[in-house]
């Protein structure tokens, strides 16, 4: 595992930006658990009163850290607080080149890592003094890597990755099984930590022998190395030389998984313990969502919850066992019928989208590969590359958006035509799998007011929207 430094310095930002140092650290720190880097150590400077080039105590000491080895990355917020000249600059490649296996991440524009020829002259061109030439000889050494990685073959150094033999070239059959079952259950709307859990009860182990963590098991769904592909500063650039485990197209969707912010499969919170969360309640007085809130005495119930963040009306509650149970079944029963069945394929035919976004995005990452490979060999500038990147980088972002959101049948894929498989099973799966199933056959259940003085469950309260 990587032990990271972070520093953070508190400047008197002629650009505007100002930027508490507690924030900086705080996203550095994120970035390293995003990572999977170990922080340690927190490097940070006061450089209000020095006008330039004065002392800057901990980055000295940070420098030193890096020099004897004691980190082997550094994390900062952005480029110009790590460097202010371009002689600093310098000093640190320097540095980091004499230092040998270092890795520099920042949280803006967290593609300028300074171990690439690219993203030293990105670094450079920020201080507006370009030394590349000086680079040469490196940069020479960098292509050769990104030249490996574009003919799929392997990269060395590290731990064995899990599913392959140490050669990485052939797989180990019991752990590929392990991978392939923890991305489709991941697919199927399951959370990372319930996956997690589970692989660790079972004492399926991590090859250096540890549990599995969020991050690990996260870090490895998303590697396109499952999928037989060759990534290179996290783009898929080739199909690679070993032997794939899940689909590129499954890869795909677990690497845009990350950056859905609400998905709930890699956000890492803690279990639900309510199932009907997300919107599939509506107040049926002033339609807003409602949401999980536990009477004081602890029984679970939907409330539609007024105030700041919620805007409900606050005159709608229902304890939740009930209507837990009522939907579940509403859904099971639904499943059952052939319209569904029908349903389903329908909705199965959204995946020949898929495989056309699929082709789309491998093409246009191929298109930025040698983009990079033109601005390596200085056949365009660096300004060039920059606004030939934009549009095709858009476009591979808006795509993935849209394959997040098309994978309609996963949840129930495995039940097609066997519902009563579902049935038999729902008890025993998770929250975020039956949350996930519900949703694609149920857009919602309007909730209505009870009749007064009538204190038994009543089921005409509730009238369900269907998706499907
Ligand atoms: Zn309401």
């Amino acid at each position: 595992m990587r032990r990271a430094a972070i520093y953070a310095r508190i400047s008197s930002d002629p650009e505007g930006t100002r930027l508490g140092v507690d924030r900086q650290i705080a996203d550095c720190r994120r970035l390293a658990a995003d990572l999977g880097w170990e922080v340690h150590d927190t490097y940070v400077d006061n450089d209000l009163s020095a006008s330039s080039g004065r002392l800057r105590p901990e980055y000295v000491r940070l420098c030193d850290d890096v020099k004897a080895g004691v980190v082997d990355a550094v994390l900062g917020w952005h480029t110009d607080r790590l460097h202010r000249q371009p002689r600093e600059l310098e000093d640190f490649i320097d540095l980091i080149d004499a230092a040998g296996d270092v890795l520099i991440r920042t949280v803006m524009a967290g593609e300028v890592d300074l171990e690439t020829a690219d993203g030293r002259a990105f670094a450079r061109m920020r201080g507006a003094m370009a030394r590349s030439e000086a680079d040469k000889q490196s940069a020479r050494i960098r292509r050769k890597h990104a030249e490996l990685a574009a003919a799929g073959k392997l990269a060395g150094g590290g731990t064995r990755p899990f599913g392959y033999t140490p050669d990485r070239l052939h797989l180990v059959a019991e752990e590929a099984a392990i991978i392939r079952e923890a991305a489709a259950r991941v697919l199927a709307g399951e959370s990372l930590r319930s996956v997690a859990g589970d692989l660790n009860e079972r004492g399926v182990r991590t090859t250096t022998g540890g549990g599995w963590s969020l991050q690990s098991l996260g870090r490895m769904l998303r590697s396109a190395r499952i999928s037989g592909r060759r990534e290179h500063h996290g783009q898929v650039v080739a199909p690679a030389v070993w032997p794939a485990i899940i689909s590129a197209a499954d890869s795909d969707r677990l690497r845009s998984l990350r950056s859905r912010a609400a998905g709930p499969a890699l956000a890492g919170r803690t279990p639900r313990r309510y199932l009907l969360t997300g919107g599939l309640l509506r107040c049926g007085r002033c339609g807003t969502p409602m949401v999980s809130r536990p009477r004081t005495d602890g029984a679970r119930r939907y409330v539609c919850a007024p105030g700041p963040g919620f805007g409900g009306c606050g005159r709608m509650a229902t304890v939740a066992e009930p209507v837990e149970a009522l939907v579940a079944e509403a859904v099971l029963q639904r499943l059952d019928t052939p319209q569904l069945a029908a349903a389903l394929s329908d909705a199965r035919r959204a995946s020949t989208e898929a495989e056309a976004l699929h082709e789309q995005v491998a093409a246009d990452e191929a298109l930025l590969d040698q983009l990079a490979a033109d601005v390596g060999a200085r056949r365009i500038s660096h300004r060039e590359w920059m606004a030939a990147r934009q549009p095709i980088q858009a476009r591979i972002d808006a795509a993935q958006r849209r394959l997040s959101r098309i994978s309609p049948t996963q949840p129930v894929d495995e039940y097609a035509g066997r519902s009563h498989l579902l049935r038999d099973a729902w008890a025993g799966l998770p929250l975020t799998r039956q949350n996930a199933i519900i949703r694609l056959i149920l857009d919602h259940v309007v909730v209505t007011p009870a009749v007064k003085g009538r204190n038994t469950f009543d089921l005409n309260r509730f009238r369900p929207v269907w998706r499907l």
